[in-house]
């Protein structure tokens, strides 16, 4: 056990790293200024990792300064020049790979093999594919749309983009919210999740380090309340691109919209795992298995509804469980570890609760405890299968948003699918068959930004990651991200310098 203010060896020496301060401005390590602390907690042993000074909205005030200072230079640079820089952040990212995996996992109880083999290299990849996405703006070619004028489309950076971030990827998030801002020109100041803040600010260090100039990305350290609103609400920020809940993300839209901003969404999730009865049901099984516990299933793409067409259904309840069974929970920096912590002893609790009020109307196969013994003082919850749920129950309907899965039988395709779309979520599904009519059928008709076929989890940089319905609008990852963060102009030129031009007769004279 170890004690407040401590580091274990293998930890992330927070305090160190951050004696200067937990906010980035204009180039540099600051302190908050709001007057109040946030203590970061390692979940996986309930001890502290830093405490810091909180952004307060003179903090925002400052970091926005220092983006807009820094906005004329960086989108004037040339396409060429700010993929150097990018190619240059992606090496330094790749150089600092085991710093960034180690803070990533002492601060959110990822097991080290997740970060280091999934959140490090995924954003490594992110820059290097914006550095090439950074030289390839396209779009309608110029020309005589009117026979006397030239017209042509110019595709320009937005300004000054706020961003704000979660707790469950917190590297993964700053890289996709900052990296297709720069990359077009844009400058940035990311608002992590005060719980999370630290590979956010290694991030920005990295951008440094580089050569992304100074005030180009900065990092502000607050609450949402606070930090988080003002700088939506901020009148120098042109666009706000918002990861998290759907709840608090009605609210930020509701900011944003009254001060007429250009808004990003990505809200939350319920996924469907539609299993028909032609699938392969041991891939079916181990998909479902990794896809529901990957991040100790905090992913917005988790896989949450197992809906499994009946002839398959309770052969895939028992394997499933007696698969999640072998997953081995415990320490996220030891070798032998599969599934760490939940990001918090408040949110552990949260997840135990839905399973806990699941249990009088469904089966709980597997799981539904924290596992205890030398695990007792971290924030652990064994792998959970319920089957059974009611389809309007609120273990089928809410986001649970831990290592939980539900599974529910279903009997014709229509009805399969019909399942897959009710709820009001559509981030992510997958649709696990043989038959290629099916498949093609599944990929139509769920409505969700991803749809999956025999997996459910893996992501691209090339390919672009949004949801449909209340799981938001705009696209992470991909060259439909970089529009995101760009806005076109038209241009059009007179080509036959006449003073009295044909079309003044709507207005005034004869022809
Ligand atoms: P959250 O909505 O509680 O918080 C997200 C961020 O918003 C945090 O930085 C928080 O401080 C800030 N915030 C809170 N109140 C605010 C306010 N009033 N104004 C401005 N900012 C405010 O979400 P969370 O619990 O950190 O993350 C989990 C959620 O994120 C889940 O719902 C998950 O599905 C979602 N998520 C979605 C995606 C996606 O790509 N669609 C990816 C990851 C996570």
């Amino acid at each position: 056990m170890h004690h407040p203010g401590t580091t274990a060896p293998d930890r992330f020496p927070a305090a160190e790293r951050f004696a200067d301060g937990a906010q980035y401005i204009a180039g540099r390590l600051t302190r908050g200024t709001s007057g109040r602390t946030h203590t970061v907690v390692d979940p996986a042993t309930g001890t502290e990792v830093l405490t810091y000074a909180l952004a307060g909205t003179a903090d925002v005030d400052a970091a926005v300064a220092a983006a807009r200072a820094a906005f004329p230079g960086w989108a004037g640079a040339t396409p060429g020049e700010r993929a150097d820089a990018l190619y240059r952040f992606a090496t330094v990212l790749a150089e600092r790979a085991e710093e960034f995996a180690r803070a990533e996992s002492t601060q959110c109880g990822k097991p080290l093999k997740l970060t280091r083999e999934f959140d490090v290299p995924g954003t490594v990849d992110n820059a290097a594919f914006f550095a090439g996405a950074a030289r390839h703006l396209q779009g309608q070619s110029a020309g005589e749309y009117s026979g006397d004028h030239t017209s042509y489309v110019r595709r320009e950076p937005v300004g000054v983009v706020g961003s704000v971030a979660p707790w469950n990827y917190p590297l993964q998030m700053a890289a996709w919210k900052v990296l297709p801002a720069i990359a077009a020109g844009n400058t940035i100041v990311l608002k992590p999740a005060e719980t999370t803040p630290l590979t956010s600010l290694l991030f920005a260090e990295a951008a440094t380090a580089a050569g992304v100039p100074d005030g180009v990305v900065n990092v502000v350290a607050g609450t949402g309340p606070e930090a988080g609103e003002h700088l939506v609400g901020h009148p120098d920020v042109a666009m706000t691109s918002f990861t998290g809940s759907t709840a608090v993300g009605r609210r930020v839209a509701e900011i944003a919209t009254a001060t007429v901003k250009r808004l990003h969404l990505e809200l939350g999730g319920k996924a469907p795992f539609l299993v028909f009865d032609d699938a392969d049901l041991d891939a079916a099984v181990h998909g479902a298995v990794a896809a529901a516990l990957i991040n100790t299933g905090q992913d917005c793409t988790a896989a949450t509804r197992a809906y499994v067409q009946r002839p398959l259904y309770e052969a895939f309840v028992e394997r499933t469980a007696a698969l999640m069974e072998t997953v081995r929970v415990g320490d996220p920096f030891a070798p032998d570890t599969d599934l760490g912590p939940l990001v918090s002893h408040a949110h552990r609790d949260r997840v135990a609760g839905f399973v806990d009020r699941a249990r009088s109307a469904a089966r709980v196969v597997t799981g539904g405890a924290a596992p205890g013994g030398a695990l007792s003082d971290g924030a652990y919850y064994l792998p959970t299968l319920v089957a059974d749920a009611a389809q309007d129950s609120e273990a089928v309907r809410s986001e649970i948003f831990g290592p939980v899965l539900v599974a529910l039988p279903f009997d014709g395709d229509d009805e399969g699918i019909r399942l897959a779309n009710d709820t009001p979520y559509g981030l992510a599904a997958s649709a696990w068959t043989r038959d290629v009519y099916r498949a093609n059928r599944a990929t139509r008709e769920i409505r969700a930004g991803c749809v999956w076929v025999n997996d459910h989890i893996p992501i691209i940089s090339e390919m672009p990651h949004g949801g449909y319905g209340a799981s938001g609008f705009g696209k992470d990852m991909s060259a439909y991200s970089f529009e995101e963060y760009t806005q076109v102009k038209h241009v059009m030129f007179d080509n036959t310098a006449v003073v009295r031009k044909d079309w003044h007769r709507t207005v005034f004279g004869d022809r």
